[in-house]
C-alpha cells in the first residue's frame, strides 16, 4: 500500500479517537485523516475537521449551532451518513472507535467496502460476531485488532503458522477495586469507580474495567478474532498492565507483547501495520528494574466477568444479551440509580429471563439487542 494511508475514524471525538489523533501527527506522511464522525461533540468535531483539513464530517445528531466547515467539506448526519463514512471510497482504513452496540452497523458497512477495518469497538464482534467475521471473510477485508490485549495477540502471531496458536490469556489491572474489603464493594461510588489506577480512558470502558466486563467482552471479542474455544481463552490479573496479552503456541512456547499503559502503542501498530517506526511514547525503559506479577482473578470480587464467560460458554445470543444488560447497568450506575454491586444482579436477571433465540442478520441482531435492553431496564426501573 501506498503512503499516506487515508483513514477514517468513526467516533473521533472520544479517548481513542484522540489518541489516534497524537499518532497521525506524528506520522503525517504516513496517514491522512480524510473523514471523521462524532454522535454529539460538535465543536470538538469541528476543530478536528479544521485542525486536519478533514474533508467528510458526520455528526450523527444535527447541531443547533452554526459552525463554519472548512472549505470543500461535506456535512452528514443520521444512519445513512454514517454507513456512507464507513464504506467511502476514498478511504484505505477505517476505524471504529464508536462505543457500544452502535458499531456494529459501521463495522459492517466498512467491511462490505472491503476496507481494513481497525477495530477499538469490542461490541461489534460480541453483539455480531459470526457476522462481522463471515462479512469480512466474503469481501476479503481485513479486521486489525486496536484493543491492546488483542493487537497484543496480533503482534504475537505474526510470522507464525496459521494453525501454531494454543491458547491465550489477556491481562487485566484489576480496576480500582482489586484490593478492596469485598463487604465493602456494594458501597462504592461512580466516582471511585472512575479512578483506573493505570489507563486513561472514556467512562463506560473505565465502569467496565472496575467490574471487569470488560475483560469478558474482550474474552468474547478474542473468540471471533483468534477462533479459539472458551476453555483456551484465560484472563489474568498483571497490575502494572505492561504485559497486554500471553499467547502459548502448540510446542509449550509462549510470547507475550510488552509496552507501556498507553493507547498509542496499540493504534499506532494497527495503523500502519507491518511497518514499525518510531512510536509517540517512550517504550518500557529495559535498563531499569521493573517487576511483572500475574494471578488468576477471584470471580467473587467480579461477578460480571463470571457471566461473561458463562455467556461466552453458552454462545448463541448470551454475549449479545450480556452486553445489552451491561450497558443499560452501566448507565443506570453512572446516573446514581443504582449500585455497584446491582450491575452484576441486572445482567444476570437479564441472561436468565431473556427468551435467546438465533438471530442471523443485522435487523435480528438489533430487534434482540432491543429486547434485551428493554428488559435490563425494566429491572433497573424495579430497583431504583
Ligand atoms: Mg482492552
Amino acid at each position: 500500500m501506498s503512503f499516506p494511508k487515508k483513514l477514517v475514524i468513526l467516533g473521533a471525538t472520544g479517548s481513542i479517537g484522540t489518541s489516534t489523533l497524537r499518532v497521525i501527527r506524528k506520522h503525517p506522511e504516513k496517514l491522512k485523516l480524510i473523514g471523521i464522525s462524532a454522535y454529539q461533540s460538535a465543536e470538538k468535531l469541528f476543530s478536528i475537521a479544521h485542525d486536519f483539513k478533514v474533508s467528510k464530517i458526520h455528526l450523527h445528531q444535527p447541531s443547533s449551532k452554526s459552525i463554519e466547515l472548512p472549505i470543500g467539506c461535506e456535512l452528514s448526519h443520521g444512519n445513512q451518513g454514517l454507513l456512507d463514512l464507513a464504506a467511502c471510497e476514498e478511504a484505505d482504513i477505517v476505524l471504529i472507535a464508536v462505543v457500544g452496540a452502535a458499531g456494529l452497523a459501521p463495522t459492517l458497512s466498512a467491511l462490505q467496502a472491503g476496507k481494513d477495518v481497525v477495530l477499538a469497538n469490542k461490541e461489534s464482534l460480541v453483539v455480531g460476531g459470526e457476522l462481522v467475521m463471515e462479512t469480512a471473510r466474503q469481501n476479503g477485508a481485513r479486521i486489525i485488532p486496536a484493543d491492546s490485549e488483542h493487537n497484543a495477540v496480533f503482534q504475537c502471531l505474526q510470522g507464525q503458522p496459521d494453525n501454531a496458536l494454543e491458547s491465550l490469556a489477556l491481562t487485566a489491572s484489576g480496576g480500582p477495586f482489586r484490593d478492596w474489603p469485598l463487604d465493602e464493594l456494594p458501597n462504592a461510588s461512580p466516582k471511585e469507580a472512575l479512578q483506573h489506577p493505570n489507563w486513561d480512558m472514556g467512562p463506560k470502558i473505565t465502569v467496565d474495567s472496575a467490574t471487569m466486563a470488560n475483560k469478558g467482552l474482550e474474552l468474547i471479542e478474542a473468540k471471533w478474532l483468534f477462533n479459539l474455544p472458551a476453555d483456551k481463552l484465560a484472563v489474568l490479573i498483571h497490575p502494572p498492565s505492561l504485559v497486554h496479552a500471553i499467547v502459548r503456541f502448540v510446542d509449550g512456547c509462549s510470547f507475550a507483547q510488552l509496552s507501556p499503559p498507553c493507547m498509542t502503542f496499540a493504534l499506532q501498530n494497527a495503523l500502519l501495520f507491518p511497518e514499525r517506526v518510531s512510536g509517540v511514547e517512550t517504550g518500557l525503559d529495559l535498563s531499569s528494574a521493573f517487576e511483572l506479577s500475574f494471578f488468576p482473578p477471584d470471580l467473587q470480587r467480579y461477578p460480571c466477568l463470571k457471566l461473561a464467560q458463562d455467556a461466552l460458554k453458552s454462545g448463541s445470543t448470551a454475549p449479545l444479551v450480556f452486553n445489552a444488560a451491561n450497558e443499560m447497568a452501566v448507565e443506570s450506575f453512572l446516573s446514581n440509580r443504582i449500585g455497584f454491586a446491582e450491575i452484576s444482579h441486572i445482567i444476570d436477571f437479564t441472561l436468565n429471563t431473556f427468551d435467546h433465540r438465533k438471530a442471523e442478520t443485522l435487523e435480528d441482531l438489533l430487534a434482540l439487542d432491543h429486547r434485551a435492553r428493554e428488559l435490563a431496564k425494566q429491572k433497573v426501573s424495579q430497583i431504583a
